[in-house]
């Protein structure tokens, strides 16, 4: 008899361990806490069956089965209850141990990107950001960068006229004026910004467009300060491979004054039918300068005891040659099909 009760309690917990839906819970306790037909209800009503002298002590090792029976279904019952709260919980409260959603980043504006990229160099370089208004007084935008109301410079750059003596700024140049007389020497600035003039749109104009200007005074700037900060930043913009070449040319507010081209891009000059560069090898890319005198004086610094160069460059214009966009109006028309391929 004694072995019964062991191998029905091997059965007992081999059938608890075994539980997973309220099913098997129910079978369980059918099995053998049932009233009627349960195996441990059965093994009690052997008891008046039994000799006097053994029925205490199986009475209470039945008894101890009864409640490890009782035991087990409880845990069983619990930790489904568990369960069923888990898969509710798992239903409302999110994963966290999931792969996430990949929220798109839109990709920055091409003229932002290569602005931030410019701006970077610069400040690398030790450089500081200036900013200026873009609605000017013709006095910064013209007459203290040297060009003097009857200079041909001011009909070549048609102008926005806002009412009396006040335009639309036509470079980034006003900031240099502003920035000397905010600042003490050494100055060494960069002004991203925008700039306008009354040019009809077409694939290479538009009447607003971005430039960058920068700046340095110091004792003793000479043109080999502006040679090396050029091919400097040429190089590190679009590559070290990049070939710099200074040509003469004339600004009213530099002397002497130099556009400068790099090689190529594109072919690097070795392609005759280059649709970037036309076949010559190389791409003008900014203008520069020594800051002339008369500039320095309107900026309120003393011409015998600095010196400095100047120099800008269309920001448009080298997004078109990074990206290869043909149309600089491509920029403005919020063409989210274009815009995405910025990536
Ligand atoms: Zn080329």
């Amino acid at each position: 008899m004694p072995d019964e009760i062991e191998e029905i309690q091997r059965a007992l917990e081999k059938a608890a361990e075994g539980i997973k839906t309220p099913q098997d819970l129910q079978r369980f306790k059918e099995e053998f806490l049932s009233r009627k037909k349960g195996k441990i209800t059965s093994l009690f009503k052997r008891i008046g069956s039994l000799p006097p002298g053994e029925r205490s002590s199986f009475g209470r090792r039945v008894n101890q089965l009864r409640e490890l029976a009782e035991n087990l279904y409880k845990k069983a019952e619990k930790s489904l209850k568990e369960e069923g709260w888990k898969e509710k919980l798992r239903k409302i409260i999110p994963d966290p141990t999931l792969p996430g959603f990949h929220k798109k980043i839109p990709p920055l504006h091409p003229i932002s990107e290569i602005s931030h990229r410019i701006e970077e160099i610069f400040l690398r370089m030790g450089y500081d950001i200036e900013d200026g208004p873009e609605v000017e007084t013709e006095y910064y935008n013209f007459d203290a960068l040297n060009i003097p109301p009857h200079h041909p410079a001011r009909q070549e750059q048609d102008t926005f006229f806002l009412g009396k003596s006040l335009i639309l700024r036509t470079h980034t140049s006003p900031v240099q004026i502003r920035a000397m007389r905010r600042r003490k020497p050494p100055i060494r600035i960069i002004v991203p910004g925008r700039v306008y003039r009354r040019d009809e749109a077409d694939p290479t104009h538009t009447p607003m467009f971005y430039q960058i200007e920068g700046l340095v005074v110091e004792r003793g700037i000479s043109f080999a300060h502006l040679k090396g900060t050029l091919e400097t930043f040429l190089k590190a913009l679009f590559g070290e491979e990049t070939r710099v070449r200074f040509r003469p040319s004339y600004f009213p507010f530099t002397e002497p004054s130099a556009e400068v081209d790099i090689s190529c891009p594109v072919c690097g000059g070795t392609d005759p039918h280059c649709s970037v560069c036309g076949g010559s090898g190389w791409i003008e890319i900014l203008g520069s300068g020594m800051v002339h005198p008369q500039v320095l004086k309107a900026g309120g610094i003393d011409p015998e005891e600095y010196s400095g160069f100047a120099f800008g460059l269309g920001v448009d214009r080298i997004s078109m040659l990074w990206r290869g966009i043909s149309d600089i109006r491509n920029h403005y028309w919020n063409r989210l099909d274009f815009l995405e391929q910025m990536k």
